[in-house]
């Protein structure tokens, strides 16, 4: 799919003015792109009618650049094609909710059992159970297990003796029994679809009535991948697709497809193997990807971290020498609204993670502004010598705040031990680095 758009996004690119038969030549290409990429017919005679519509309409000809301008409405139209975003997940009016994951063997079934039950629990605080119920491939069983440990979460499991419909059936149980709002059924996959594989499923699925049922493939094998969607889709049903391996150098064409052929939308994307390596799937991006765009959002995303990155380098240098001021604490009280959680901001510190306690810090949207208005009604030099603020600046400090002299008091005091904290942690690392251990 992708290189024959590449090809005819090339010629079209940099064109300076684009005609009617221009439109029309780019349409047919992109038609037999999406035909051969085993797009559903209809799907693919739409899509070229609307963007065949709008490119040669107004909106491209008056623009200076409409070359791009018409690669700009295939992409709004492939993102469209793509659905909206849905990454959201069911919750089950009854705990709890039970999630099936199915798929072919090796598509990722297990590794993104696990990585959804870190965003489960990360996210939305919820408590799954991760169950076995693969006893076919060897090792699949320790593979969860292992997993679990990894994220110390509990794995349900009756080893490989015990049929999958049995297990899936005790681990529904146990999840009430033990309040586990989400239960996550990690399938065992075939090398092909077969009978003996949907039939298991099929009973597994009769079972635990799934409020979801995930789809797992593979990005990098392409239209098999589309294949896989359309038989799992019509012999079990599924409701959403997780496509993993995106990190790998495949354009994402599968996504495409897969949407249209299954009318299902893909949920989540897998982008490597570690736990953290799952995102909510973005029509957008994928589009742009498959166009060959690069993926814009990604990049700026990734020059942002990068940003902070170095910022955290510098923070770390002013804790060593312990010139940290409260301009600095200012400055990340500021990154803390603009990024979200204090702890994925703490997890930049390097050597924050290894502080006990860290993890269960909350932070008070309140708390935060009082905080700040404290500080901001510091004078420069107060900031940056918080041991010169006397009582009477205290009281000015509050007056100024509109908080009290004990807040302020308090922040001081805080603030000292932010400080002596800060310290000792960097003299951790120090030490650390000297052994030879890498924080
Ligand atoms: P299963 O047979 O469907 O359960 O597949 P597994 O979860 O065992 O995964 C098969 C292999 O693919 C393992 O080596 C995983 O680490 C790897 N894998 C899974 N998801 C991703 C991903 O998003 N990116 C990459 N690079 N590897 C992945
Ligand atoms: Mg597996």
């Amino acid at each position: 799919l992708a290189d024959r758009l590449q090809n005819t996004i090339q010629k079209i690119r940099g064109k300076g003015k684009v005609n009617e038969a221009d439109v029309k030549e780019m349409m047919r290409e992109v038609r037999l792109a999406l035909l051969e990429a085993d797009v559903n017919f209809k799907v693919v005679k739409d899509f070229v009618k609307k963007v065949g519509e709008r490119a040669v309409g107004q909106e491209v000809m008056k623009s200076l650049t409409p070359g791009q301008q018409v690669i700009k409405v295939v992409q709004e139209e492939l993102t469209q094609l793509m659905g909206g975003e849905q990454s959201q997940i069911a919750v089950a009016k009854r705990p709890p909710t039970v999630i099936m994951m199915v798929g072919l063997q090796g598509a990722g079934k297990t590794t993104t059992t696990g990585k959804l039950a870190n965003v489960l629990r990360k996210k939305y605080n919820r408590k799954p159970l991760l169950v076995a119920a693969d006893i076919y491939r060897p090792a699949a069983i320790k593979q969860l297990e292992t997993l679990g440990k990894q994220l110390s979460m509990p794995v349900f499991s009756l080893g490989d003796q015990v049929s999958p419909v049995e297990i899936a059936k005790q681990a529904v149980e146990k999840a009430k029994e033990e309040h586990h709002d989400y239960v996550l059924i990690d399938t065992a996959g075939r090398l092909h679809v077969d009978e003996a594989l949907m039939d298991e499923l099929k009973d597994i699925k009769e079972v635990t009535k799934p409020d979801e049922i995930f789809l797992v493939v593979d990005a990098m094998t392409g239209q098999d991948a589309v294949n896989v969607a359309q038989s799992f889709n019509e012999q079990l049903g599924i409701s959403g697709v997780v496509l993993t391996k995106l990190d790998g150098d495949t354009r994402g064409g599968a996504a495409l497809s897969i949407r249209a052929v299954t009318e299902k939308p893909i949920k989540f994307v897998g982008l490597g193997e570690k736990m953290d390596a799952l995102e909510p799937f973005h029509p957008e991006r994928m589009a742009s990807r498959i166009l060959g765009m690069g993926d814009v959002l990604t990049l700026i995303e990734k020059a942002q971290a990068n940003v902070d990155e170095e910022k955290a380098k510098e923070l770390e240098q002013k804790m060593r020498t312990m010139s940290f001021t409260f301009d600095d604490f200012l400055e990340q009280l500021g990154q803390v609204r603009s990024m979200g959680p204090l702890d994925d901001i703490l997890k930049m510190l390097p050597g924050a993670n290894k502080m006990k306690g860290i993890k269960d810090l909350q932070v008070d949207e309140k708390q935060i502004n009082h905080v700040e208005a404290i500080i901001r009604s510091m004078t420069k030099h107060e900031k940056a010598h918080p041991e010169t603020i006397n009582a009477s600046r205290r009281k000015r400090i509050a007056k100024g705040s509109g908080r009290t002299v004990p807040e302020v008091n308090r922040l001081l005091k805080q603030f000292e031990e932010m400080k002596k904290m800060m310290k000792q942690m960097s003299n951790m690392q120090q030490k650390g680095k000297k052994k030879g251990f890498k924080f």
